[in-house]
Parts: C-alpha cells; structure tokens; sequence
C-alpha cells in the first residue's frame, strides 16, 4: 500500500502520521495508520527553527517510511495555523510561531521531492471531521471548534471553502453583542468573547471567585445545578446560538459539527444548544447538530486527505512538486 507524510503543526508540538492510502478509495474511506509520532516545534528558537524543525521532521518521516514501509512516502499533506495561502502554499502568518510569508510547500516539495499539499489547521480539521468524521456523507456541513477562540471551517462538495483572501469560516469574529466586550481583532461584542472556553473559564472564574476555574469545571457544576453555573453557560448559549444562527441562515449547512474543549462538555451544551438555536430558526431548516468525532487528531487526518488528494484518481505517478489541489 502507498502511504502519505501527514503532519499537523500546532503552537507547541508538530503531530505526525504515515497514513496508507488507496488509490481509489471509497468515500468517507478513512487512511490507514501506520505510524505515529509528535515532536516540539522548538517555538522559543524562533520562526526559521519552526521552519527548520517542520523540514527536518518530514524528511525523517520520508527516511522511516523508506526503511520500514516498503518505499518513502508518495505525497505529502501539513496543516499550519494563523493565515494561510492555500492556493499559493505559503503560510502567510501565524501570532504563536511568529514566521511571516514562508512558502513552506515549497520547501517541503524540494525536500522530499513528492508533491505537497499545504492547509489551514482548522479548515484541515474540518475536512477530516466533514469527510471521515462526525459529518461522513454531509456534504455540505459546518465545523465550528470552541476552544481557546472560535474557528470554522465551511464544507463544501467534499473540500473546505478558504475564501478569496483566506479568511472564510472566521464566524468567532461575528459581532453577535453590539459594542461588547473589545475582542484583540479591533472589534467589540465577537462571538468568540462569550462562547469560547476560554471566554466560559474566565466568566466562571469571575463568578465563583476561583482564579483558576476553566470551562470543564463550569460546566460540571452545571451539572450538579449551581445557578450561578447555570447563568454564565446559559450567556454563552445564548451568545453561541445567535452566532450560529447567523451562519446557518447564509450558508445553510446540512450538519453542523461542533468540537474543542467546550464540546467535551457533551448533551451538558449540546442539549440546550439544539434547543436555542431551535428558538432562533423561522423559515431557515435546521442542520443536524453533532459533537467532533476525531478529536485532536482531525488536524492530522486532514492533512493526510490533502495528501491524498493530490495523488488524485489517477495514481501515484504525478510528482510535479508545485502542483496543488483544485
Ligand atoms: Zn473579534
């Protein structure tokens, strides 16, 4: 079997998969693991060591694959975070790793001379979530992770909408309370300021007096019925309904998926979630609302199915390195 370098590159650890790929695989076919393995992105060394790390890393995963697999890898996919040109293969900027307008696919394709498939962390996710994962068979599908802000990828006809400058998908940054709370991308009242974890932690902790209280702890207190809980995740409801309503009304999602960290607080947010957005709909027809299925290993998986992607149905004997998914 042919396998795939997948490599997801975060704030702090770069993950890693050798995936095996079909040549015409059925759809919602996962790729199959054959090996896995994380390493730091050495952040505090700054921009060109992440660049350093990134081409070090598949290139040793190019090496293991040739001396364990049969052959090295026939394509490659990596997701990276902040601004990404897709089309152009550059990652245009990231605030946590600090590099500016590198054309990493590029790099990659000259290093390991397969061809290279470079995406957005979140929009990467989604793909997985909307193709292998919790939106299998979707379609058209959204996939919005509440983590420490808001993200989203749209789903569209079995790839990730990116937009013409790169920024589809930004619904965190929905203005969803007029002249709210300041949010560091210079507007007031974003979505991602009352319904993120990180935006629930930090009301919890401003409410139960305990500086340390996240967003888990809020919602198992909601569960043992703490009313003070229960107004701080009944805002951020609220606040997350008005913003997913907004999205739903434009682009009319048949699923829509919801992960990271305020998701893991289960029917606790999914519940009264289904049922205010409920509340909200008039004439639009509601999507069927689901938790993310593959965790922290979307952002992997996508890029794996990016790889994937290039090799296209015709098989592996395309090896132009700039060529690029359509
Ligand atoms: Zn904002």
């Amino acid at each position: 079997m042919r396998h795939v370098i997948a490599l997801d590159v975060g704030g702090t650890w770069m993950k890693a998969a050798l995936l095996g790929v079909d040549s015409a695989p059925a759809p919602g076919t996962a790729p199959v693991l054959l090996h896995r393995e994380r390493r730091a992105t050495g952040r505090e060394r700054g921009p060109e060591a992440v660049v350093a790390e990134i081409l070090g890393f598949a290139a040793d995963l190019a090496a293991h694959g040739a001396a364990h697999l049969g052959g090295p890898a026939v394509a490659a996919g990596v997701a990276v975070p902040g601004i990404v040109d897709e089309r152009g293969g550059r990652a245009v900027y990231a605030a946590n790793l600090g590099w500016r307008d590198v054309p990493l696919r590029e790099l990659l394709a000259e290093r390991l001379g397969v061809p290279v498939a470079l995406g957005h962390d979140v929009r990467t996710g989604g793909l997985a979530e909307g193709r292998i994962g919790a939106g299998k068979g979707a379609g058209r599908f959204l996939f919005v992770p509440l983590g420490t802000g808001i993200a989203g990828a749209i789903g569209i006809g079995g790839g990730v909408e990116a937009g013409a400058h790169g920024f589809a998908g930004e619904i965190g940054h929905i203005v969803v309370r007029p002249g709210g709370a300041d949010c560091p991308c210079g507007q007031r009242g974003c979505l991602e300021r009352y319904a993120s974890a990180a935006a629930v932690g930090e009301a919890w902790a401003r409410v139960s007096g305990r500086d340390d209280a996240d967003a888990a702890d809020c919602a198992k207190a909601v569960a043992n019925g703490d009313p003070g809980a229960e107004r701080v995740w009944h805002d951020a409801v609220d606040a997350l309904a008005d913003g997913l309503v907004t999205a739903l009304t434009l682009l009319d999602p048949g699923t829509l998926i919801i992960g990271g960290g305020l998701a893991e607080a289960g029917e606790t947010l999914f519940r009264p979630l289904r049922e205010a957005v409920g509340r909200r709909i008039t004439f639009q027809t509601p999507p069927t609302i689901v938790p993310a299925a593959l965790g922290d290993t979307a952002g992997c998986l996508g890029a794996g199915l990016l790889a994937r992607d290039l090799l296209g149905p015709a098989g592996p004997d395309r090896t132009d390195p700039t060529e690029v998914t359509a």
